[in-house]
């Protein structure tokens, strides 16, 4: 068998590992050991394109896989389960960029008087600098966003979609004039170059904070379609499928959010929705929904818990800052000890990315068969005793029902309101991520017990225990 058999054979091996890590993703039982498959069919493509380039450069590349593999490790161990979106987002930046260079190096490459650009290699390049340049430079501005470093909120301008519609122009043409009329054109590169960096701001910049987490989503798929174009640029097979699996699965994750929020990504992309800097909440003052406010203590909702025949736990993103899943799972422990039904009702965009609320339920060793998604459970919400919303907020905004004003309308929520009692777990009256006052809080049959999830949730285990 020749080596470039043997090449091929090992890169289908390794895109096979990919596409089954992918598909094991798919549940938190799975996902780890997906993840490791995945990680194992990237090593091999990596060994297999040192061998198949005859390891050329083999110190260079051995001292930035080390560098990049540190600054990975030790910001992957060190991130905040709520740092999540904006870790993603630098690192899809990263991924572009780093997608943009290679096509660069190769236009660069390409400009020595022995060696000609062949059509299809100029097409790739640019497509490569152009989508690479827009990843990299809209994921840093995301990742800004989400950091705080500059404001959530959306910055429009007028003629905003025309701007980007002519930037978005100028690159294809003057990426086909150094393609097909004048390829050792340097400047007008660079000035490909520039546009494509420019148009990932200008794109990113007019979209609210509230909507962050869908466009890195989206970026991600940007970041493997730039991945696949740089595959085709340097001629690698599995970069190519690695890229297009990233630019795939990329997409579908950013439909899944889309339709969990009732948006459309046109929505998303242009609408301006939100105002609030991510996790800031906004200050609810006497709007529509203001009424009387009924605070309960730890001790009556603790008694109430441990009397009921069955209890369903909200959580939201609240429970992800306050890390309380912990104490939620002991809380659950407790209650069922006394013959309490326990469930929880998972929400398709409760916290800040899509199985943020299974993953820190999986952490807190939560049995899978006591997780329901919304469609499974929101009937079940009418026969239960008690609702449990743990630091959630928008997800369970009746107001996404019946007012046509609201950014969330449209958007499916959990029924909690139509349980028997319900007992709302924050710390203030401050809204969520949409920034709206969420009328639940003052409905006759809502208790609100303020303060840090954790410190609630722990003080309800000593009065359910107690009781
Ligand atoms: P929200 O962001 O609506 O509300 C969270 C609530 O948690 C806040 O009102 C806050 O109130 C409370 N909170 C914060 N810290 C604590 C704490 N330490 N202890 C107790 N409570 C706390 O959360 P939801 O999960 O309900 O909704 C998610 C939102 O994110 C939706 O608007 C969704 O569209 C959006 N989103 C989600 C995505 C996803 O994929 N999951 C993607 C994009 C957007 P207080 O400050 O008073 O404590």
């Amino acid at each position: 068998m020749s080596f470039f058999t043997l090449a091929n054979l090992s890169y289908l091996v390794a895109a096979a590992l990919f596409i089954f890590g992918l598909k094991r993703l798919q549940s938190p039982t799975t996902a780890r050991s997906g993840n490791v498959m995945a990680a194992a069919g990237m090593a091999l493509a990596i060994i297999v394109t040192l061998l198949e380039t005859d390891f050329a450069n083999w110190q260079l590349i051995l001292v930035g896989a080390i560098i990049g593999a540190l600054i990975g490790g030790v910001s992957a161990q060190a991130v905040q389960m709520t740092a999540m979106p904006q870790m993603v987002g630098i690192f899809n930046g990263f991924g572009g960029g780093a997608s943009a260079l290679v096509a660069i190096s190769e236009f660069m490459r390409l400009l020595s008087p022995q060696l000609t650009m062949s059509n299809d290699s100029g097409v790739s390049i640019i497509l490569g600098t152009l989508i690479g340049g827009v990843t990299f430079s809209g994921s840093m501005v995301a990742f800004a966003k989400l950091q705080g470093l500059m404001t959530g909120a959306p910055i429009t301008w007028p003629l905003q979609k025309s701007l980007n519609s002519a930037l978005l122009l100028a690159v294809l043409a003057l990426g086909s004039y150094v393609v097909f009329f004048d390829q050792g054109n340097l400047t007008v590169f660079y000035v490909i170059i520039g546009l494509a960096l420019v148009l990932g701001v200008t794109s990113v910049i007019p979209i609210g904070g509230a909507d962050m987490p869908v466009v890195i989503s989206l970026l991600n798929s940007y970041s493997g379609l730039a991945a696949a174009a740089a595959g085709f640029v340097v001629d690698n097979r599995v970069l190519i499928i690695a890229g297009s699996l990233v630019g795939a699965s990329g997409l579908i994750l950013t439909n899944i959010m889309c339709v969990g929020m009732n948006r459309s990504l046109a929505n998303v992309l242009f609408g301006a929705v939100g105002t609030a800097d991510v996790g800031a909440g906004g200050s609810v003052g006497a709007g529509a929904a203001a009424g009387t406010v009924r605070d309960v203590s730890a001790e009556e909702a603790g008694m109430i818990l441990a009397y009921a025949n069955s209890v369903i736990f909200v959580p939201g993103y609240g429970m992800a800052v306050a890390q309380a899943q912990h104490a939620v799972r002991e809380l659950a422990d407790v209650l069922k000890g006394r013959g309490v039904r326990v469930s929880y009702a998972i929400h398709p965009v409760a916290g800040r990315m899509p199985g943020h609320m299974n993953v820190l339920l999986a952490e807190a060793n939560v049995p899978y068969d006591e997780l329901f998604d919304m469609d499974d459970i929101n009937d079940d919400f009418k026969n239960t005793t008690v609702a449990v919303v743990i630091g959630a907020n928008d997800v369970v905004n009746p107001a996404a029902r019946h007012d046509t004003t609201s950014p969330l309308y449209g958007m499916p929520i959990l029924n909690v309101d139509e349980s028997e009692h319900i007992i709302v777990l924050k710390r203030s009256m401050r809204a969520g991520f949409a920034g709206v006052e969420n009328e639940l809080f003052f409905h006759p049959k809502t208790m609100m017990l303020f303060g840090d999830a954790k410190n609630s949730v722990t003080k309800l285990v000593s009065e359910a225990k107690a009781a």
